[in-house]
């Protein structure tokens, strides 16, 4: 038999937070080694549970959940889906333009699936979750990354947005709250996104779904609210703000001038209708879940575990000579700042695997989140503010005679 090779499709997609420092990481532990892991969003193996009433929902909607569910998703679903969109101020918001996917990931995936031909363009945050840009790639588009501007809390660039549109761009995205930075973007920048949405006749992704988890007494704000004669689609899910990654629970929703999408949406149904359906038992607590929205809310207020924690990091970097941090406004990352020059950093790869191999702490390289140079890097926040102190005080050691080149 010949070598199975991989499709070509995938040559140029990368995903580097489950990439080379991930593998490094997996064999350490595989030869029994304790890796304390500050690389993925995933509260459950932190100590976060998903709400009590969340749960039960799902224990009692097991039995009723066994056969497909319509390709768009639960009614039911969909329609505490409309209202919670609809009280976030999007007009119009109706069950058809909403469908549920196995997490945002899979429908950011359908969505550029849906949207591209070879070549065309999308314009994508850097940094950003680079499932966007891995998505865009497989599709067969072309990822333009905007800047966002770490001097300004890491909003986006909008000048750099202007300049890189082209014939071929099709939709912006945003990450709002952000994954890496943590910034939750404001009413001004949005309206200027919107705004050049307008001027080019783009449409806009925008993924919100950190859009439960603020701090600091912020209030996210969608930008399909302020735009309802822009087509958007706005993602969001049960993941994040449920603590309930694994249970793969996400939506989109569609607003805005939908008799132009037309085309775009039977593409969509095409695609919703080749996976016949998402997880019903995930789809089926939508609905519960839309209903209990405090539960989690005391964790990232002053004194709850993740606004502690993010306290804890930011002070923490912030001490050591080399680092510095933007202090993330939501979600549980922060995008640290390192002195390339001072360590001689060209690699951030390197420095990642060789901060793992030494302390046996993981962490994700900038470059990973499609940011241009080896100064950054990733640090989830989630684990005790007792085991951050400690991971931070081990890198704070480690950089002390560590020189790359
Ligand atoms: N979008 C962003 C910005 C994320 O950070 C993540 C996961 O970390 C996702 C989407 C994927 O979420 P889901 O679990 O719904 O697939």
């Amino acid at each position: 038999m010949l070598r199975i090779k991989k499709s070509s499709k995938l040559n140029g997609v990368a995903y580097e937070v489950r990439g080379r420092v991930v593998a490094q990481a997996g064999e350490m532990e595989a030869a029994g080694e304790k890796i304390v892991k500050l690389n993925i969003g995933n509260p459950a193996p932190f100590g976060f549970e998903t709400p009590a009433p969340v749960l039960e929902a799902m224990k009692r909607r097991l039995e009723l959940s066994e056969g497909y569910s319509e390709s768009r998703g639960v009614l039911e679903a969909r329609e505490a889906i409309a209202a919670y969109h609809r009280n976030k101020g999007i007009e119009g918001v109706h069950t058809d333009c909403i469908y549920t996917g196995n997490g945002c990931s899979e429908l950011i995936n359908m969505c550029m699936q849906a949207l591209l031909d070879d070549g065309d363009e999308v314009l994508i945050p850097s940094p950003d979750y680079p499932l966007w840009t891995a998505s865009v790639t497989l599709a067969g588009g072309k990822a333009v990354h905007y800047v966002c501007d770490e001097q300004s809390d890491w909003m986006p660039d909008l000048a750099d947005m202007r300049r890189k549109i082209t014939s071929r761009t099709r939709a912006i995205v945003i990450i709002n709250p952000n994954n890496p930075t943590g910034a939750n973007y404001g009413v001004e920048i949005l309206n200027q996104i919107a705004d050049l949405a307008r001027e080019f006749g783009l449409m806009i992704f925008s993924d919100e779904i950190y859009d439960r988890l603020l701090m600091d007494n912020l209030e996210h704000i969608s930008i399909a609210s302020l735009c309802p004669d822009v087509l958007c689609v706005t993602f969001n899910g049960l993941s994040k703000s449920h603590l309930m990654a694994g249970f793969r629970c996400g939506w989109i929703v569609l607003s805005g001038p939908l008799d132009l999408a037309k085309d775009y949406r039977e593409g969509l149904d095409m695609l919703a209708s080749m996976r016949l359906c998402a997880n019903v038992p995930a789809q089926s607590i939508i609905p519960v879940a839309l209903d209990h929205l405090e539960e989690t809310r005391p964790l990232f207020q002053p004194g709850g575990r993740i606004y502690q924690q993010r306290e804890a990091i930011c002070e923490t970097i912030n001490s050591i000579d080399g680092l510095s941090v933007i202090r993330p406004r939501a979600a549980f990352y922060c995008f640290p700042r390192i002195d390339t020059q001072r360590f001689h950093i060209t690699d951030d790869e390197r420095f990642a695997i060789d901060f793992l191999k030494a302390e046996n702490i993981l962490l994700v390289q900038g470059t990973g989140f499609n940011w241009p140079s080896p100064d950054h890097f990733r640090i989830v926040f989630l684990p005790t503010e007792a085991e951050l102190r400690e991971a931070m005080e081990k890198l704070r050691r480690f950089l002390a005679s560590y020189q790359q080149n």
